[in-house]
């Protein structure tokens, strides 16, 4: 049952079914929600004034976690136990980041380069997801702390460019900290709704969204036209943002005043990082900004600072000008250029980008909130209280089929729109297998058998293949009647088949409420024990390999390496049985550093062989 608050404030009576619009952003974080008195979105604020948390965690030494400000002095004076910008790793693998790695001071787990990341803190390994959710956690319990209500739903956004692995990540994360995640919408597309654009039916507008935050910079074109918003090009540098514009004062600093070996001293690093935010900052409303650091007056002028960041400006317009010849535009058809994120508050680059757009560009809005405020309209739209707002047909209840480990692979998130398609490739586990079954389910939870079968069918004639080379292209399209169809597609010999399904059939409201319900109250161990199949998944798949290659390989080994080997893949055939995630994570990377030199030795042996004239015959290895 849910509880109806008051508001302590106001002393008015709380909807008792708030939906929440959250910006999970990668520096900072905040909720929002229209205001129930004066119907305008409003971002929360705690009674410090302050609705930015910073998207930080800190874990003590016992594991516990700290989000927001009070995690933010441990970006310096611990850094291996404070995660900052996870949402960078979302949906990412290592081999995505891997040239990004000195930006991280955390330990990223680099063994299997292939799938998704997970960052290590002790010896606790913790998902992007993970991560995620003690951030949402952290603003839900903000969230209800200020409104007195109990807060379960919300629309959570994400960046025009993320891809479907990345929502999925999102939702995952909200669901993990309790939150039923109605819709994820673009960064670009809330910011817009906050600005009205988009409310009127009969509006036609293309509009620009530049949007530079701590870390990343966006740029957007969008298209609206009846209420439909279209993404017509997107561009940016995940690498370049306001920590750029405070790095160019640093180092302004250090050279004018030598303040050198501050490598050393932990505490004044961090000083001159925040004096060096607090002078950007002052510097967006004054022309001087004065202080003093180690017994030195430091001070930088509004002239320096602009040349000091003229080249910094200077990247974000030439992504400017690739979205636009992205999109096939040029300036003069952009009707409005809206202005997102804590740096478009430089002057300087306000100027630069009229500059480049040719017009005076729209700031009315608080950069910091405008996305969760867009987020907080979107959610009053889903809460129906906006009635001139029309709602297209959407799924109620997510779409996917079955993958190894009896895992739900969503194709169609809940909430998709309808008419829609969504595609994935698959392959097969197996040497020459001919036939891949595909079995369709609808539910929001992880493993399948929670989840309602809809259907399924088998793709025979699949022509004789190693394991993992035939592609299968499975497709779900939704017409406008609703009707599912679900078509594998084998692509390199062209066997394909076709299913026709009608999801609602048979599900009222409340059993769709039900499943929803559901899938929140077992977020967390639906969770865990999808990271436990996963985590054995590729377990096996490891032990497997080193099988093979031991067998293959045994002369190159001395009986020493051959022992420890056979050491570490029972250590972690036992930590399979055992269903231990963070144990079966540990041996695995143990067996991957104790093998890794072993395939190296044997890839030279193979390249000198070759050398030689025998060739290379991958089937050695
Ligand atoms: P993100 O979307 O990446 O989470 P934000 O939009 O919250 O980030 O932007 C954070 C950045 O904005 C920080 O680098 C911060 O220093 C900067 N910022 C905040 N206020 C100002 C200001 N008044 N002038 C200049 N920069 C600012
Ligand atoms: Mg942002």
């Amino acid at each position: 049952m849910a509880k109806i608050g008051i508001n302590i404030a106001t002393g008015s009576l709380q909807q008792p079914e708030i939906i929440v619009g959250i910006d999970l952003g990668t520096t900072n974080s905040l909720v929002a929600i229209i205001h129930p008195d004066t119907k305008q979105p409003t971002a929360l604020k705690e009674f410090d004034g302050s609705s930015i948390v910073p998207s930080i965690v800190h874990f003590d030494a016992f594991g516990n976690a700290e989000v927001g400000a009070q995690a933010k002095p441990y970006l310096e004076s611990d850094p291996q136990n404070t995660i900052f910008s996870a949402k960078r790793l979302m949906g990412k693998s290592y081999k995505d980041i891997r040239e990004h790695q000195d930006f991280f001071a955390y330990k990223i787990i680099d063994d299997n380069r292939d799938s998704l990341v997970k960052v290590q803190v002790g010896n606790q390994f913790y998902s992007p997801i993970d991560l995620s959710s003690f951030i949402l956690s952290e603003l839900k319990k903000r969230a209800e702390h200020i409104l007195k209500t109990p807060v379960t739903k919300a629309v959570i956004t994400v960046p025009a460019y993320f891809n479907d692995t990345q929502r999925q990540a999102t939702r995952d994360a909200g669901k993990l900290a309790g939150l039923d995640v109605l819709r994820i919408i673009n960064e670009p597309t809330a910011a817009s709704l906050a600005y009205g654009l988009g409310m009127n039916p009969t509006e036609d507008k293309t509009i620009a969204v530049y949007d530079l935050g701590g870390g990343t910079f966006d740029i957007s074109i969008l298209k609206i036209s009846n209420g439909i918003f279209e993404v017509l090009s997107t561009n940016g540098d995940t690498y370049l943002g306001g920590d750029d514009l405070d790095r160019a004062i640093i180092e302004y600093w250090m050279k004018q005043w030598s303040l050198d070996n501050l490598d050393q001293h932990t505490q004044l690093k961090q000083e001159l990082r925040l004096a060096a935010e607090k002078a950007k900052i002052a510097l967006s409303t004054q022309s001087i900004f004065e202080s003093e650091f180690a017994g030195e007056k430091i001070s930088i002028t509004k002239e320096v600072f602009e040349t000091l960041i003229q080249p910094i400006v200077q990247k974000t317009i030439q992504c400017c000008e690739k979205a636009m010849q992205d999109a096939g535009l040029t300036v003069a058809v952009i009707d409005t250029v809206l202005m997102v994120g804590g740096s478009t508050r430089v002057p300087f680059v306000k100027s630069t980008v009229s500059e480049f757009f040719k017009q005076v560009v729209n700031d009315s809005v608080n950069p910091d909130e405008v996305v969760a405020l867009g987020a907080a309209v979107q959610a009053d739209i889903l809460a129906g209280n906006n009635q001139n707002m029309l709602l297209l047909d959407i799924t109620p209840l997510s779409l996917g089929i079955e993958t190894m480990g009896g895992l739900m692979d969503v194709l169609l998130p809940r909430n998709s729109k309808i008419p829609t398609q969504a595609g994935r490739q698959y392959t097969t586990q197996k040497d020459a297998q001919s036939g891949i079954n595909i079995a369709i389910y609808q539910g929001e939870r992880d493993l399948v058998k929670d989840n309602r079968k809809l259907g399924a069918f088998t793709l025979t004639g699949i022509p004789a293949m190693p394991a993992g080379l035939p592609k299968v292209e499975v497709t779900f399209l939704i017409n406008a009647d609703g009707i599912l169809q679900v078509k594998a597609k084998e692509l390199r010999s062209g066997v394909a088949q076709t299913i026709e399904i009608k999801p609602q059939y048979g599900l009222t409201d409340e059993e769709v409420e039900q499943r929803l319900l559901e899938s929140i109250t077992h977020a967390k161990e639906d969770i865990q024990k999808r990271a436990l199949v996963e985590a054995s998944t590729e377990a096996e798949q490891m032990l497997d390999v080193t099988e093979k290659f031991i067998t293959k390989n045994s002369a190159l080994l001395s009986p020493d390496e051959l022992k420890q080997t056979a050491l570490a893949m029972q250590a972690l055939q036992l930590a399979i049985t055992m269903e231990d995630k963070n144990l079966i994570q540990t041996k695995t990377e143990e067996l991957n550093d104790i093998s890794r030199p072993f395939a190296e030795r044997v890839m030279d042996q193979a390249i000198s062989s070759a050398l030689k004239g025998k060739g290379i015959d991958d089937k050695d290895l």
